[in-house]
């Protein structure tokens, strides 16, 4: 399966209009005459495959299919240097994760591996929305044209990329335990008399021993828009359960971020974290008081991967050259913003506490 220009693009049977999926309808709609029709039956192409674990060696070779499958324009962001894939062209002209006007059209690439898999989007667009509205009006201390801003501001759907990794770990390691114990020791006081004190000393004993971890959809992000750090804040995504077989009419009517973390980088990165990982459960498994010269050598096996899309919705937008971001989990709703103080208004608010005081304390005398 290749990238195949615009063959792909889903029309509406009644209108002939480009289909949306609407995610309050898990199904495709036309905005024009209210058509709706089933993801499975707009697909073109081949049957999609449940999602499939695949093995390493497919990984780091060439053999698998590129492409979106859609005809897409990609907008990439001079800014932070995300590339967004719109199979419609539904853009705001602004780049959707840091909110910068710096966007330039480019060719999607189409040697990106396919993704086989995504979560479709379940929170609808108006709930995003309300939401950020609903966030926005709740804040306290902030400037004023940040409100006035966030009103003409709609909030961006996009699909970003990840990876994931299955894999059975072997560790074993190496340590020295720590028992403490007390000794009775005398001292003589200020006032040069003779007490006695509990010191605490460490026995150190070589250890060792062997750990296995099970590890299911460890997920690397592969976003170049969103931090490691940003995605962590709105995780968990429901990939056990919830991702479905990849078809390009999802992504109708919404973005899809290209992946900026390479296939070999995510590996690394993956190994990374299960290593860290194998490392804390090993730490938690030492026995005595304490440790140190904790060493481990881990072993992976029964490595699968996917590349998958999962759905988040972000109002990006910049104020005095800075981005803050409000996020919301396009699977479960949960939500996540940054926002500026102001710094007069929390001034202000100070100064008048402050002239409360002094009132209530004269009123007392
Ligand atoms: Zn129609
Ligand atoms: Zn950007």
């Amino acid at each position: 399966m290749t990238s195949d220009a615009t063959s792909k693009r889903c029309d509406c049977p009644g209108c002939g209009a480009t289909l949306i999926f609407a995610a309050e309808l898990q199904k495709l709609r036309c905005e024009y005459c209210d058509a709706e029709v089933d993801v499975n039956k707009a697909n073109q192409g081949p049957p999609p495959a449940g999602p499939v674990e695949r093995g390493l060696a497919l990984l780091l070779s060439a053999e698998t299919s590129k492409g979106l499958g859609v005809s897409t324009t990609a907008l990439q962001c001079q800014q932070c240097g995300a590339a967004i894939s719109y199979p419609d062209k539904v853009t705001s002209g602004a780049c959707c994760f840091c909110g910068s006007h710096l966007v330039v059209e480019k060719a999607s690439n189409a040697q990106l591996i396919t993704p086989e898999s995504l979560i479709p989007f379940k929170v609808a667009k108006e709930q995003a929305n309300e939401k950020f509205r609903g966030w926005v009006a709740s804040l306290w201390f902030r400037p004023n044209d940040l409100k006035k801003m966030a009103r003409v501001k709609d909030i961006d759907g996009v699909y970003a990329p990840f990876w994931t990794f299955d894999a059975q770990a072997d560790t074993r390691w190496h340590a020295e335990s720590g028992y403490h114990y007390y000794v009775t020791e005398e001292y003589t006081n200020s006032e040069g008399k003779k007490e006695t004190r509990q010191v605490q000393h460490t026995r150190w004993e070589p250890s060792s021993g062997h750990h296995r971890g099970s590890y299911d959809d460890l997920l690397i992000c592969a976003s170049k828009g969103l931090s490691e750090s940003l995605v962590r804040i709105l995780e968990p995504y429901n990939t056990t359960q919830n991702l479905v077989g990849y078809q390009s009419s999802y992504l109708s009517g919404w973005g899809a971020e290209e992946y900026a973390v390479g296939p070999k980088e995510a590996w690394e990165k993956g190994q990374k974290r299960f290593e860290q990982n194998e490392y804390s459960a090993c730490a938690s498994e030492v026995p005595g008081d304490t440790h140190r010269n904790l060493n481990i050598s881990m072993r992976l096996s029964q490595v699968t991967w996917k590349h998958c899309l999962l759905p988040v919705y972000i109002a990006a937008y910049r104020y005095h050259d800075k981005t803050y971001r409000f996020m919301v989990n396009g699977e479960t709703g949960k939500v996540s913003g940054e926002a500026p103080y102001s710094f007069w208004k929390i001034f202000f608010a100070v100064v008048a506490v402050i002239a409360l005081i002094v009132l209530f304390m004269k009123y007392q005398k």
